[in-house]
């Protein structure tokens, strides 16, 4: 499966049309300043499809890109950027888990990146928490691994694997935007 168009459709702040367009949806999710928005272009190979945050945070809505006309890849704003206020966190926090809950999504992938020096914060285990309850299919990514070496890369997986209580159907993808691991195994992940 190759990625050849990637076309941003709409953002959205609540309930639209779109959510129940019956395409695949697959959601990115993550902290800010995480690099989600590099690896949606890197996997698009598009330098601006997103853009890359000059200010973190900035993005509140829920934007939808039609990947070769068949699919939806929806970036979910990201959260916890230190400069918000408490209040607009809360929101892009219920933003959040309203759309990974909704039941108007009939058929949606979560990517859920990590930094992999980070692992897996609090919010993230209570994202992680609902997708298994709720039976949705997600990927992890140990993003940014091009920060550790092969040995540290490899514990970290492990940690991250830990997190999620060695849920072995999980799959856990290196990933690198600057280098271009992982983009492949994502893809064919995604698409699987
Ligand atoms: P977002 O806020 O999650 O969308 O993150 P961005 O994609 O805007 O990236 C945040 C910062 O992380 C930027 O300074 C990027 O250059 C950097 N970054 C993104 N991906 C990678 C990566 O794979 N490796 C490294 N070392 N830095 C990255």
């Amino acid at each position: 499966m190759q990625i050849k168009t990637a076309e941003f459709i709409k953002g959205v702040v609540g309930t639209d049309s779109i959510l129940e367009d019956d395409k695949l949806q697959v959601a990115f999710f993550g902290r800010s300043n995480v690099g989600k928005s590099s690896l949606i272009n890197s996997l698009c190979k598009r330098k601006n499809l997103v853009k890359v945050s000059s200010s973190p945070g900035k993005t509140k809505e829920i934007n939808f890109f039609l990947i070769n006309g068949e699919y939806y890849f929806v970036d979910l704003p990201g959260y916890g950027y230190a400069r918000g206020s408490r209040d607009a966190q809360e929101s892009i926090r219920e933003r959040i888990v309203w759309y990974l809950t909704t039941d108007e999504v009939e058929n949606k992938k979560v990517v859920l990146v990590l930094d992999i020096k980070v692992g897996v914060t609090e919010f993230d285990q209570e994202v992680i928490d609902i997708l298994v309850q709720d039976n949705v299919p997600f990927i992890l990514i140990a993003n940014k691994c091009d920060n550790l070496k092969a040995n540290e890369q490899k514990y970290a997986v492990q940690k991250i694997r830990h997190a999620v209580n060695d849920l072995p159907e999980v799959p856990i993808v290196l990933y690198s935007s600057k280098t271009g691991i992982g983009r492949n195994e994502l893809t064919a992940r995604i698409f699987e």
